[in-house]
Formats: structure tokens, C-alpha cells, sequence
């Protein structure tokens, strides 16, 4: 059976690499690209899943769309207020959402390493993230930073959003056990690249990931499309995608 998709987001740079990457999935067909100014409402029937790469204001309305027009939703966009994410998850009853902030398998191995390190090292190590995208990217933290950040508090059981170190400047005092370090750094066309560091006194792990193409990204938002047709309502991740809970 053919899986019917849409693609919002379609002139973006995600967009673009969504519909390059479909055509080499056989049981996969974009029957209509959307973008700002298009009338998704007008296009939604032909399809089975809408794959939203878009601007986070837009993910409401497309996944309010959805639900009631009874279609899967893939979930790519990142940057979303906390009003966005909880207007987004209402839907979740209603239809299956796969909600990521990152589709490539490679870092969702890294979301699992990150998890076991945190665990294996325990409450001495401190902990930061560091992310570098392109000089575009209108977001930061990076969707991705912001899940390995939520990983780590966790592990040690901490709010993130106490515990979160957005850059430091200034006499910001010593460092505590209790903070996690997100830095953001932005320049050229780097499509994606993550850190997570666990320093101790006398040593030091880093975990990282470097994407070099949005292909990868594209494959796995595909591969979700394809798997979430078959899923009840509810909130799935890549990880649920990737079998790997
Ligand atoms: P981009 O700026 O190149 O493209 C976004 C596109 O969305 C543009 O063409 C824009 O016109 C369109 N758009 C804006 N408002 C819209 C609306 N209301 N309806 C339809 N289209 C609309 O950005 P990009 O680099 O392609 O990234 C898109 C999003 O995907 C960002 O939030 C980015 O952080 C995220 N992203 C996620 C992953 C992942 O794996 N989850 C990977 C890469 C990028």
C-alpha cells in the first residue's frame, strides 16, 4: 500500500531534502507541497500523513488540521513556546503524532548514550551541551540540544528549567552541581553538529554527533511517515520509530 504524504515547510531547506529523499521510497508518494500562503485545508484530503517542517508558529494550526481531518502527523519543526507544545499535544488523542527534534538515527543513538553515560558517571560529572548550526537557523537552543539537555535532568532528576545554563558572562560565580550548560554557537553552513560533555576532576567524556547533510534528517521523518500510519492516536518519538524503548 502507498503511503500518501504532504510536506508543509515544502520551499524550505528541509522541504527540499523531504522531496528529494521520497522518491527513492517506493511505497511512499508526496501528493502536495505546502508553504506559506498555500491552503493546506484545500490539500488535505488526498493525503494519509502531513510532514510539518516548518516555522514553529505554523505546527498549530497544521496539527489542530489534522485532527480534525483525522490524518497522521510527523513533526520535524522545532523552536515552539511552551503555549505552542501544549495547544500541539492536545491532538494527540484525536491522531498518532511522531514529535522529534531530530530524525536521524545517529542521534537518536546519541540521545542513548547520553542517557546510559549520565547514569554510568553519576552526580560528580559536570555537565554541558554545545551545539553549532548555520548562520540561518532562527532558533537556539537546537531542538536537539534542548532533548539532550532534558535527558540529563532527568538522570539527576532536576527541572531544566532551573537547572539550564543558557552561556555564562560575567561574574557568574562557580560552577554548581546542580546546572547544565546549553551554548549555542551559529555560523556558515554547518548542517548540525552536538556535544555533550561530562567533566570530572582528572577526566573528561564527550559524546558527539556531526550531521553533514539533511538527508539524514529527511530518511528518518520518511521512515516515520511510513510506520505512523499503522500506530493508534498518541505521542510517539523517533525512538518508538527506531524500536529502540
Ligand atoms: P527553512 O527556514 O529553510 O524553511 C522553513 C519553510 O517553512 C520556509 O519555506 C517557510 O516559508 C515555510 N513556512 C513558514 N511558515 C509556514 C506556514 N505557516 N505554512 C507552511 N509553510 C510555512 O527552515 P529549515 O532549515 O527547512 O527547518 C525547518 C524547521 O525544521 C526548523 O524548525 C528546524 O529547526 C527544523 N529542523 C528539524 C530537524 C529534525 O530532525 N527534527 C532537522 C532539521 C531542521
Amino acid at each position: 500500500m502507498t503511503t500518501k504524504v504532504i510536506i508543509t515547510g515544502s520551499k524550505g531547506r528541509m522541504g527540499q531534502a523531504l522531496t528529494s529523499c521520497a522518491r527513492k521510497f517506493p511505497n511512499l508518494q508526496v501528493v502536495a507541497l505546502v508553504d506559506k500562503g498555500d491552503d493546506l485545508a484545500a490539500a488535505i484530503g488526498k493525503c494519509d500523513v502531513v510532514i510539518d517542517f516548518s516555522a514553529h508558529a505554523a505546527t498549530v494550526e497544521v496539527a489542530k488540521l489534522c485532527a480534525k481531518r483525522k490524518k497522521a502527523l510527523i513533526i520535524g519543526t522545532t523552536g515552539h513556546t511552551d503555549t505552542d507544545t501544549f495547544e500541539i499535544k492536545k491532538n494527540k488523542t484525536k491522531i498518532p503524532i511522531v514529535w522529534a527534534s531530530n530524525f536521524s538515527t545517529g542521534v537518536n543513538t546519541l540521545f542513548w548514550l547520553t542517557r546510559k553515560a549520565a547514569e554510568i558517571l553519576g552526580p560528580d560529572f559536570d555537565l554541558e551541551v554545545v551545539e553549532m548550526h548555520h548562520r540561518l537557523k532562527k532558533d537556539a537552543p537546537s531542538g536537539t540540544a534542548k532533548s539532550l539537555a532534558e535527558i540529563l535532568a532527568e538522570v539527576r532528576k532536576l527541572h531544566l528549567s532551573e537547572a539550564a545554563r543558557h552561556g555564562r558572562n560575567g561574574i557568574v560565580g562557580e560552577r554548581t552541581q546542580s546546572e547544565i550548560g546549553v551554548h549555542s554557537i551559529r555560523g556558515g553552513d554547518v548542517v548540525g553538529d552536538h556535544t555533550v560533555i561530562f567533566a570530572n576532576t582528572g577526566e573528561r567524556v564527550e559524546l558527539t554527533h556531526k550531521a553533514s547533510s539533511r538527508d539524514t534528517f529527511a530518511n528518518g521523518a520518511l521512515r516515520a511517515a511510513l510506520w505512523v500510519v499503522n500506530q493508534k492516536p498518541g505521542l510517539y518519538d523517533m525512538q518508538d520509530v527506531l524500536g529502540l524503548k
